[in-house]
């Protein structure tokens, strides 16, 4: 079993997603449990909501476990678990995973080998400095971002055709958002003669808050295999 992905996670740096692979293949070599992504990259949306979950101006009594300043002002953190600033993570630079256990807990004989074998893969376990033994992060070169599981689904899938404003303003993609197929949702998308798969629900809410604001037009009744099949597959 190679190194996966659970709960929605990805990696879209190839550099990133090659060295973890790298690695946990090495693992597996000596025995040891591939590794599983909890949480890989983070788009700077999700961080931004991560971040006003775990943070507040105002904490009001409630616990605080840190402080943190952003954007000039004092931020603190009423959740047990930890957030970078936004725009420093390296969630969001797409260097970083959340690693499942055995990974995730220092004490581990899999963690003690991973932290030596890591260093071939130019991986770190970031985390120990902050107390997150689960929160590896890879330094090496960041490689090809592939392409998003429907992040920014309301946008040309040709980042060229980002840039036309004239173009944009008459996009409006037909999508068809279908029940989990294998534990996997996939989206329909008519214009673009593609269908993604693998989104996660956050990835989900976005498309039916865009399908509500008339960004994207939703088509009705549940497609067949046959449909999807006749469409190219993004990070199947
Ligand atoms: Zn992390």
């Amino acid at each position: 079993m190679p190194f996966g992905f659970v709960n929605g996670a990805y990696n879209r740096a190839s550099g990133t997603l090659d060295a973890f692979a790298g690695l946990s293949a090495d693992l597996e070599r000596e025995g040891h449990p591939p590794m599983v992504s909890l949480s890989g990259d983070r788009e700077p949306e999700d961080q931004l909501r991560i971040w006003y979950e775990r943070m507040t101006l105002t904490p009001n009594g409630r616990k605080v476990y840190g402080k943190r300043v952003w954007q000039g002002k004092t931020w603190y953190q009423i959740h047990p678990d930890t957030v970078g600033v936004p725009d420093t993570s390296n969630h969001e630079k797409r260097r970083s995973n959340d690693l499942k256990w055995p990974y995730n807990d220092r004490t581990t004989a899999a963690h003690k080998r991973a932290r030596i074998l890591a260093t071939r893969h130019n991986i770190t376990c970031e985390g120990l400095s902050f107390s997150e033994a689960w929160h590896w992060t890879h330094w090496g070169p960041i490689g090809v971002i592939a392409s998003p599981a429907g992040a920014g689904s309301s946008m040309p899938a040709d980042p060229e055709k980002k840039s036309d404003p004239k173009e944009h303003k008459t996009m409006k993609r037909l999508m068809q958002i279908d029940p989990k197929v294998d534990g996997r949702w996939f989206v329909v998308d008519y214009l673009a003669g593609t269908a993604v798969r693998q989104w996660n629900g956050f990835q989900l809410d976005r498309c039916r808050e865009d399908i509500v604001r008339g960004e994207l037009i939703e088509l009705g009744g549940p497609q067949t295999p046959a449909v999807i099949q006749g469409l190219k597959i993004i990070n199947g």
